[in-house]
């Protein structure tokens, strides 16, 4: 093998079958799952994985109960009836030379409805509905319906399934003490406490005969408390060994655990040394996971023995062709997940499809396609924001030829700001991806060049395309252009620095970005401890689950972070990421304003008039909707569930800042679209230099994309 890669592309040999390399896709729920309608768009995202060279897929989750679903109407296979819509799929996969198991997963407490099962009747913190305790006879109708679903699975063409022990869903309740409370042959000492697992291992090998390849997802780090000690997690994983699996899979963290665990301020591979541990105890091939995302990653775990397999998800949606790129040695071409979750998870989450920021195709393999042209066209594109780089490379794929316009120094808009805020380093990499791009598919690229309507016109352009973006707002406070102002971009970039005591104006996704920036020293990313510490990630060896008090590094700087609303901060970040900032926050000691005026900046610092309110309504309506179960508040209209806020108190405050950081939001930069629009020339505009109230990169690519397919 002469690639940089050999433990990553070499084959493994499981005896009955082989997998092609070491890279197995990991299972993340789309949502086509949930619908028939939609499972030949599933096919065709799973076939250009395969197309691109995965070992080994493993697909979204598949209840094998109607208790055990997500939520109403979520992805199930219960019955011979469905397995017809399974086979495209399969059959998609196997023409491409790749492998696909079907995950089972049982929610079990984590089920968005009030039919959920556990082990005991304890409500998650995550949801609404107290499960009921599964009775004996149910639990063996569980692991019936278990393998009833491996065999369905079997039917309908896969290769194998998972099995879904981790992540805090229904197996990993039986085996953790925190949920399980039983005191007959299912719960009580640790050998009770995983008969489930075992017997549904056993249960499935039983139903699926040899030849057929089960995963079993264990969890090894439960990071909540009360979860497993490592000796549980070692024994488990030998009687799953003797039941019949064919693999382990690493699951790191239930949903409900405070610590974050894959979002972009992870360090890379944070977690992979628990799989060196556990292949110590077991013969079976260990696969690890998280925060893995770049081939030389994958192969230094598996080179130094921290695995035997890498399993990635998000990668694979950000870049299908990720194992052709590393088979050919060409990793510069990857293009990265930066773990932002939000056009992956927090979708998954808000109940859309699944796709991916950096690659909005993900999910939309057949409707979002550039074709390439016959003829192709000139075309500039103004700005090299994300839009403008999205929508320059996409043209330049098709066949037109591209003149790139941007009139900084360096290409990256706002992206190449957000990318020096500690936490969100991984967005270098799609600066460093276009950049390659560009060059790759013949795009001209000017720069330090600021494109005016007079330069555009002498170009002799067939098409314009408009993406420059966005500029900080400058907000009307009484005292702005005082020397202790600066804006985010200014901070960010080292042109200004901020003092001991900073205020930021503006609470969005940059305000809090820039408190992160503000409290911390070197960013924990870089460094696998201080992250551990920060978070108080410890060793399952030691306490139950993991956890251990977290300890902060002290921000330099005292911070206070300001908006006008008088709701709580970071409401509007992303589903799955928000709770991570705010969490980072707290434990910076940065003070929180909410329902601020700004009366004016002068040498004191920043006056505000600060107005405290309090959740209140009739008692009479408090009283009726309290007593509402959690899916009757979902469906009621929000004006009469919602909480009006009554004013308590309005205070005056001075905050003895020596800088204020503006981070008030963005207004689009549309000079040059209007001066073509004056001209008459028609022009496209996207990204922020056509909207920027909400705008985010995930917008920005996925306009600048489209734009290109349809030119
Ligand atoms: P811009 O990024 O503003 O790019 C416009 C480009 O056009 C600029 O390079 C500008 O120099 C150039 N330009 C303007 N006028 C001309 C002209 N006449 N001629 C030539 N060039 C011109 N988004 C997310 O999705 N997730 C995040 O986590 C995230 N974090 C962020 C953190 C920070 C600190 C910041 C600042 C932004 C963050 N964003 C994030 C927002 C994201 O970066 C923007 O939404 C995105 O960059 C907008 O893309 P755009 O191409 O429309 O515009
Ligand atoms: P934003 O989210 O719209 O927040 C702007 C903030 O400024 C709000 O707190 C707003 O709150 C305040 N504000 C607005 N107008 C103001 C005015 N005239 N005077 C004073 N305050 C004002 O915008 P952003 O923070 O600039 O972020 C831009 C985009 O980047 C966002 O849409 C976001 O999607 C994206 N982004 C995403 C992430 C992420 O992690 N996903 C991170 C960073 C940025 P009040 O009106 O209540 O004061
Ligand atoms: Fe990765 Fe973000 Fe794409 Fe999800 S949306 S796959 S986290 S880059």
């Amino acid at each position: 093998m002469t690639s940089a890669y050999p433990y990553l592309l070499s084959s493994l040999d499981l005896g009955f079958t082989t997998l092609r390399n070491r890279v197995v896709m990991g299972s993340m729920h789309t949502g086509m799952e949930d619908k028939a309608g939609e499972f030949s768009d599933l096919a065709a995202f799973y076939a250009e994985r395969a197309r691109g060279g995965v070992g080994l897929i493993i697909t979204g989750g598949f209840a094998p109960t109607l208790e055990g679903t997500l939520y109403p109407m979520a992805s199930k296979l219960t019955s011979r009836r469905e397995v017809a819509r399974h086979r495209p799929v399969t059959e998609a996969v196997h023409r491409e030379g790749g492998k696909i198991a079907l995950q089972i997963l049982h929610a079990g407490r984590y089920s968005y409805h009030p039919l959920s099962v556990s082990a005991s009747a304890i409500k998650s913190p995550i949801t609404p509905f107290k499960p009921r305790a599964l009775s004996e006879k149910g639990i063996l109708r569980t692991i019936d319906g278990f393998a009833n679903t491996a065999r369905l699975a079997q039917e309908a063409g896969y290769d194998g399934v998972e099995i879904m022990g981790s992540e805090g869903y229904f197996i990993n309740q039986f085996l953790a003490p925190r949920t399980n409370k039983r005191t007959d042959r299912w719960g009580g000492s640790a050998e009770n406490r995983r008969r489930l697992a075992v017997e549904i291992v056993r249960t499935v090998r039983a139903a699926v005969g040899p030849d057929f390849i089960i995963v079993y997802r264990i969890s090894v780090l439960d990071l909540v408390e009360d979860g497993q000690t490592w000796d549980e997690v070692v024994d488990l994983a030998r009687e799953i060994e003797a039941a019949g699996a064919t693999m382990l899979n690493l699951g790191i963290g239930w949903h409900e655990a405070r610590v974050p665990t894959i979002v972009t301020s992870v360090p890379r591979a944070a977690f992979v040394h628990l799989a060196g541990r556990l292949k110590k105890d077991t013969s079976l091939p260990v696969i690890a996971t998280n925060r893995i995302n770049m081939p030389e990653v994958a192969e230094d775990i598996l080179a130094r023995g921290d695995g035997d397999l890498v399993s990635m998800a998000r990668p694979l949606l950000a870049d299908p062709q990720w194992v052709r790129k590393a088979e050919r040695d060409a990793d510069e071409e990857i293009n990265t997940c930066i773990a932002c979750n939000q056009a992956c998870l927090d979708h998954t989450f808000d109940r859309t499809r699944a796709s991916c920021l950096v690659n909005p195709r993900a999910g939309y393999e057949t409707k979002l396609v550039l074709t390439p042209v016959s003829r192709g066209k000139k075309v500039a594109v103004v700005g090299a924001g994300p839009a403008g780089l999205a929508c320059a490379v996409s043209l330049a794929e098709r066949g037109h030829a591209v003149e790139l316009f941007e009139a900084g120094d360096a290409i990256g808009g706002q992206f190449a700001i957000a990318r020096r805020i500690p936490g969100k380093e991984e967005f270098a990499e799609t600066i460093r991806y276009y950049s390659g791009e560009l060059e790759r598919r013949g795009v001209q690229v000017h720069l330090n060049t600021y494109a005016t309507a007079d330069l555009i016109a002498d170009g002799g352009f067939d098409e314009v395309v408009v993406a420059t973006g966005v500029a900080p707002r400058i907000p009307e406070i009484p005292g702005v252009d005082h020397r202790s102002v600066v804006t985010y971009a200014q901070l960010v970039l080292g042109e200004k620095v901020a003092g001991e005591r900073v205020a930021v104006v503006g609470a969005g996704g940059i305000g809090v970005d820039v408190s992160e920036f503000l409290t911390t020293v070197d960013s924990p990313t870089l460094d696998l401890e201080a992250w551990q510490e920060e978070w108080g990630v410890g060793d399952p060896g030691e306490t139950r689950g993991g956890l251990r008090t977290p300890a902060p590094e002290p921000s330099p700087r005292a911070v206070y972070l300001i908006q006008r609303k008088t709701s709580s901060i970071g409401r509007g970040l992303g589903r799955t990421t928000g709770w991570v900032h705010r969490a980072a926050l707290k434990a910076k000691g940065v003070q929180l304003i909410t329902g601020a005026t700004y009366d004016r900046i002068d040498d004191d610092g920043l006056h505000l008039t600060v107005t405290t309110t309090r959740r209140g309504r009739p008692a009479g309506v408090q009283k009726a909707t309290s007593r509402l179960p959690g899916i009757a508040k979902q469906v009621l209209p929000r004006s009469l569930t919602q909480v009006p806020q009554e004013v308590v108190s309005v205070e005056k405050r001075t905050l003895p800042v020596d800088t204020i950081v503006l981070c008030a939001g963005q207004e689009s930069v549309r000079g040059l679209a209007d001066e073509l629009a004056a001209r008459g020339t028609a022009a496209h505009v996207i990204g922020g230099a056509d909207v920027a109230a909400e705008l985010d990169a995930k917008r920005a690519i996925r306009q600048g994309t489209e734009l290109a397919a349809r030119i």
